[in-house]
């Protein structure tokens, strides 16, 4: 199973463009850097692991069902599912409603707690860097991403904020899990925005 998903890795690093607002969406671009790092590390994951992502991934088609950048994250504390989110920023005007800080929030009022010690956090895509902040500050144990985000991935894409020497907290990481599922998502995703894009550039034209 481990060497299926590190197969799977290289082709899912995939650089997704977030600004919906700008015309340059540029999902898809497997570049060359994608390529280069196939010495990545192998990561284990555990079928508990699987059915976890499995949920994010259903939050993450809420998400696409709203219009929203399809991204979706759980908490699990003991086995258990304490928080969960999917990314709403479009929808609530709120730039930092991202699937990690809607499921953080969810979890730090459902454990009573803003400390969420022995937890780990599901993500379909790699946290960015204010989600990468937000994990170290509420000391996180673990975080398991299923697609690399190239562009501004915070879990050692674009920079390292999750192990890094000056913060007091560091995070395991483990990703790859489904990468393959999320990243097509993605791309199905902005494929069809800037469809939508085109053909409301085309009726303005009319
Ligand atoms: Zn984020």
């Amino acid at each position: 199973m481990t060497k299926n998903l590190t197969i799977n890795l290289d082709p899912t690093e995939i650089s997704h463009d977030r600004d919906l607002s700008g015309s340059k969406l540029t999902d898809s671009k497997l570049t060359e850097q994608c390529l280069s790092k196939s010495s990545i590390a192998q990561n284990s994951f555990s079928e508990a692991d699987s059915k976890f992502m499995h949920r994010a991934i259903e939050l993450a088609n809420i998400a696409d069902s709203h219009n929203e950048i399809p991204v979706g994250a759980v908490i699990v504390c003991n086995g258990e599912i304490v928080g969960e989110g999917f990314n709403q920023s479009i929808m609530n005007n709120d730039p930092s409603a991202h699937a990690e800080m809607v499921a953080i929030r969810d979890a730090g009022k459902k454990l009573q707690n803003y400390r969420l010690l022995d937890c780990t956090l599901y993500v379909t895509l790699e946290p960015c860097p204010m989600c990468a902040g937000l994990l170290v500050h509420s000391r996180i144990n673990r975080l398991v991403f299923a697609s690399k985000d190239l562009k501004t991935g915070a879990a050692g894409s674009a920079f390292s904020l999750l192990n890094h020497e000056k913060h007091n907290h560091q995070v395991a990481v483990n990703s790859g899990l489904l990468a393959q599922e999320c990243s097509d998502m993605l791309s199905a995703f902005f494929k069809r925005r800037r469809a939508e894009k085109k053909a409301e550039k085309l009726a303005r034209k009319k």
